[in-house]
C-alpha cells in the first residue's frame, strides 16, 4: 500500500501550519462535518487513531472490569488491545472462510452471561452483516461497536459505512484507504454519546480549546472526569478534507485492480480470492488470496518467490491470540482464524499502480504457481 497524496494534501497542510493554529481547531470541526455528511452520521468525533476510536468507545458504553467483549482474533491486535484497556476481557470469536469476518454463529459460540459487547470489523474492508448481528444482538442488551478501521467507502444495503451501529471507528493511516498520517473518527447518532466523547478526547474538559478562544471573554473551563489526549490536530484535518474528496476515485481504481487480480489469476487451483457480499460491496482496502492445501507453493514460498522479484507483499491478517501479548489468554477453538492467517497473502495495491506493475505481479504468481502466463 502507498497512500496517494498529491500538491493539494500539501497545500492544505502548508496553510493551516501558516495559520497558526496547529492542535484541534476549525479543520477538525470541517473534517467531522464532511465525514458525516459524506455518510450520513448524525455525528462525527475526530481522534488521534482508530485505536483511540475503540478505546472511547468502549469508555462511552461503560464498558469494564469483570466484562467480556467479543472480539476476532482475526484482525490487527488493536482490535483486541481496546478491550485490555478499559479493563475488560476479550473473548476470541471465529471467522468465516470467505469474508474473514465475524458471524452470528461464531459471536453466538462465544457469549457469556458476562458479555456487554461485540466489536465487529469490517476486516480489510469487506463489510460485516451489521444487520444480523444486531438481531442476535440487541435483545440480549449486547452492544455493537464496528470496527471500520479499513471499511470508508464500502457499502452495506447501498448505503456507505458508518451508520450501522451506536458507534463506527474509521483509521486514517497510510495503510487504509484515506490517510491524515495517523487519525481515526467516530461516527454515532447519539448526542449524548457525542458530547461526552468530544470532552474525553480533551483531558475531560467541559469547553473545547478552540471553544474557549472563540467566545471573545475570558472563560474558565473545568475538568469533568478523568479523560485522555486522543485529539487530531488541525494539519491533519486540513490533509483529510482533501483526501476524503479523492475517496471515490480511490475505492474504484481498488475494485478495478481486484477485478484484474481474480481476471488473471482465478483459473489457478489452490487460490481463493474475496469477493463482494450479497448485501454489500467491499473497497479492497487489503486484497488477499488465500492458498488452499494442495497448492503447488506455500504461502511462505510464494512470498519469497514475489520477494525475489522484489515485489512487496504481507502475510494475510493477523491472529491476535497467536501473539506473545496474549499468551496464556485462555480462548475457544479458533480454527478458520488459524487457517486463514497461515494460509493467506496480501498482494500489491495502491492507486497509482501501473498496468505493467500489475501484470508483473500476476505473472510472477503464475510463474510461482507452475502456470502458463
Ligand atoms: C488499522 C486497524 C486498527 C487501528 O487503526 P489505527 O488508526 O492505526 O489506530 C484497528 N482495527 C483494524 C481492523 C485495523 O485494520
Amino acid at each position: 500500500m502507498k497512500p496517494w497524496l498529491g500538491e493539494a494534501e500539501q497545500a492544505a497542510a502548508a496553510e493551516a501550519v501558516a495559520s497558526g493554529w496547529v492542535a484541534q481547531g476549525p479543520r477538525v470541526g470541517a473534517f467531522e462535518h464532511a465525514m458525516a455528511e459524506l455518510v450520513g452520521a448524525q455525528h462525527a468525533v475526530a481522534l488521534s487513531s482508530c485505536t483511540a476510536a475503540l478505546h472511547l468507545a468502549l469508555v462511552v458504553l461503560g464498558v469494564g472490569p469483570g466484562d467480556d467483549v467479543v472480539v476476532p482474533s482475526l484482525s490487527f491486535i488493536a482490535t483486541a488491545n481496546a478491550v485490555r484497556y478499559v479493563g475488560a476481557r476479550p473473548v476470541f470469536a471465529d471467522v468465516d472462510e470467505q469474508t474473514q469476518n465475524l458471524t452470528v454463529a461464531t459471536i453466538e459460540s462465544a457469549l457469556t452471561p458476562a458479555t456487554r459487547a461485540v466489536i465487529l470489523v469490517h476486516q480489510a474492508g469487506m463489510p460485516a452483516d451489521v444487520e444480523e448481528v444486531h438481531t442476535l444482538c440487541d435483545p440480549r442488551g449486547v452492544h455493537v461497536v464496528e470496527d471500520a478501521a479499513c471499511a470508508i467507502g464500502s457499502t452495506i444495503g447501498g448505503a456507505l459505512v458508518g451508520t450501522g451501529s451506536d458507534l463506527v471507528a474509521f483509521s486514517f493511516h497510510p495503510r487504509k484507504i484515506i490517510t491524515t498520517g495517523e487519525g481515526g473518527m467516530l461516527m454515532t447518532a447519539r448526542a449524548d454519546l457525542a458530547e461526552r466523547l468530544g470532552r474525553l478526547r480533551e483531558h475531560g474538559m467541559n469547553v473545547s480549546a478552540s471553544k474557549r478562544h472563540e467566545l471573545g471573554r475570558p472563560m474558565i473551563e473545568q475538568y469533568l472526569e478523568t479523560g485522555f489526549n486522543y485529539r487530531m490536530t488541525d494539519i491533519q484535518a486540513a490533509v483529510g478534507i482533501v483526501q476524503l474528496g479523492r475517496l471515490g476515485e480511490i475505492v474504484e481504481r481498488r475494485r478495478e485492480l481486484a477485478a484484474r487480480y481474480v481476471e488473471g489469476l482465478s483459473d489457478l487451483p489452490g487460490l481463493a480470492f474475496p469477493s463482494d457480499p450479497p448485501f454489500g460491496t467491499t473497497n479492497h482496502q487489503s486484497f488477499w488470496t488465500v492458498l488452499s492445501n494442495d497448492a503447488p507453493v506455500t504461502r511462505d514460498e510464494l512470498m519469497a518467490k514475489l520477494g525475489e522479484r522484489r515485489i512487496a507483499s504481507r502475510r494475510g491478517i493477523m491472529a491476535a491470540h497467536l501473539e506473545p501479548a496474549y499468551a496464556g489468554h485462555v480462548h475457544g477453538a479458533l480454527p478458520t482464524t488459524e487457517w486463514l492467517t497461515a494460509h493467506s497473502i496480501i498482494l500489491p495495491m495502491f492507486h497509482e499502480m501501473t498496468d505493467d506493475e500489475h501484470a508483473r505481479v500476476v505473472t510472477t504468481i503464475r510463474d510461482a504457481m507452475g502456470a502458463a502466463r
